[in-house]
């Protein structure tokens, strides 16, 4: 019998080492991805894939790694110009000055696309492929502006739900009399916008999502959890919240609630595999089961974990967690001090310090499958399979960074984590082409970026941090 023939595609990645992700975890040493349209037609050997496909274009990935573009399961994506003028841990708040909430607080619509954009071109050159931002954007509009014209995936929520303050004088530097004034922590208000951003899910080929998001931290009351969860739940989304950034912030929570946090939420009926829970870094004994038995996920942001000592009061309990089958995911919080490709590695470091050392292939999971389903995408991004949409990465071939190329998940989480991203695929379109974005001006970006930190220092009247004098 004569071989069928081929199929066509528009674009085949050939000479690739493939990371797919898929049910087994296959790698193809010598592979090739045909992507149609927005999505992966097939992936294998690329013997196999180019007999059964033509493209109308190939790329010659030189045999480089290639793998399924990673999630930052929680990104402040409106924080990324605030970088320089505030230092160390923001949860203590400052004793003179605006502090990092007064900086939120005073974003106007441009600041945060410039701020977006920024960190969109950013993403890109690190692999990262999809955010989620966690309804901290004031104008929701202006981001998906910024992140559809650099080309990046995300999810958006409406901003800062909230409707109970009482619990927040534990972490005075993340609220401030401007921020409480521009998002009032109201219940009619929350209940109004409460899955705002759902409309744009109607595109189901787009690039820009929504989800229902619930600032969280005992910040809302439980008749805001229960009609977020409802939501969510109708809707076929996920409910993001933050819970357990900061250990005092968790006892009073449990104070509050007259039981460990996650016991009251399961009890509320706000506990399910739809619910993303963000931080975790205080985990009771009696909280592991009824995490694992939701499947719920929980995103660890290492650098903010790190940054504030927590593991001198509370070890992570993340890395058994994960060990034990629970879904975890990573996020970077806000890229202040930090990169948002960083979080593999931290987490790769983190978890040896408490004992239970993960390793490369648990952590390209976080990065893959469960940012996927941190930000509820798991049917559509988080592997190269045929099917999914086409988010795919080409590292460089030619970064010393990524040689010698023995072992390629140990190679990619281990030393070339960093900016080290050929080209880039989001939706079946090439967005990073050379290490550069190809649909937006790299220098206009940064150009922009700049403006708006003119802009806000005057608005503020901050200066740059730093020890050392500036010379004229
Ligand atoms: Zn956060």
């Amino acid at each position: 019998m004569a071989e069928p023939a081929p199929d066509t595609c528009d674009l085949i990645i050939r000479n690739a080492c493939v990371l797919t992700m898929n049910g087994q975890r296959t790698i193809y040493p010598s592979g090739a991805v045909a992507i149609r349209g927005h999505d992966i037609a097939a992936v294998g050997p690329e013997a196999k894939v180019t007999a059964a496909w033509r493209a109308l274009r190939v790329i010659d990935a030189e045999g480089a790694i290639v793998h399924p573009g990673f999630i930052d399961a929680h990104l402040h994506v409106n924080a990324q110009t605030c970088r320089g003028f505030f230092r160390g841990d923001a949860s203590k708040g400052s004793k003179a000055g605006p502090s990092y909430a007064d900086w939120k607080a005073a974003l106007a619509p441009e600041d945060e696309q410039a701020a977006a954009a920024l960190a969109s071109v950013e993403m890109l050159r690190h692999g990262i492929t999809a955010f989620v931002e966690p309804g901290s954007a004031f104008d929701p509009d202006a981001v998906a502006a910024a992140t559809q014209a650099v080309g990046v995936r995300c999810s958006l929520a409406d901003a800062y739900l909230w409707d109970d303050m009482q619990l927040m004088g534990n972490i005075p530097g993340l609220m401030s009399p401007s921020l409480a004034k521009r998002v009032p922590p109201d219940r009619a208000r929350c209940l109004k916008l409460l899955g705002g951003q759902l409309h744009r899910n109607k595109d189901k080929d787009g690039i820009t999502h929504g989800h229902v998001a619930l600032y969280g931290e005992g910040t809302a009351s439980e008749e805001l959890l229960k009609a977020g969860k409802a939501l969510a739940d109708r809707e076929g989304v996920v409910l993001n919240s933050h819970i357990g950034y900061d250990l005092d912030l968790a006892q009073a929570m449990e104070k509050h609630w007259g039981m460990s946090r996650f016991a009251y939420l399961k009890k509320i009926g706000v506990l399910g595999r739809n619910t993303t829970f963000v931080h975790m870094n205080l985990i009771r004994d009696d909280e592991v089961e009824p995490i694992m038995s939701a499947d719920a996920v929980s995103v660890w942001c290492p650098f903010a974990y790190a940054s504030r000592a927590t593991v001198l009061r509370q070890a992570t309990r993340l890395p058994e967690m994960k060990r034990k089958g629970a879904v975890i995911a990573l996020g970077t919080d806000s890229a202040r001090q930090s990169s948002s490709g960083d979080a593999g590695f931290l987490a790769f470091v983190f978890s040896a310090e408490v004992g239970v050392t993960l390793v490369p292939e648990e952590i390209l999971e976080m990065l893959t499958l469960g940012g996927a389903r941190a930000a509820g995408l798991e049917t559509i991004i988080g592997s190269i399979e045929p099917g999914k949409r086409a988010d795919v990465v080409i590292r460089s071939a030619r970064l010393a960074e990524l040689g010698p190329g023995v072992d390629p998940a140990h190679q990619l989480v281990s030393a070339g984590h960093g900016a080290t991203a050929d080209t880039v695929l989001v939706n079946g379109r090439i967005v990073l082409r050379g290490g550069r974005p190809t649909l937006v001006d790299e220098g206009a970006v940064i150009a922009e970026a700049q403006a708006s930190v003119g802009r806000m220092g005057k608005r503020l009247g901050i200066a740059p941090t730093g020890l050392w004098p500036r010379a004229a």
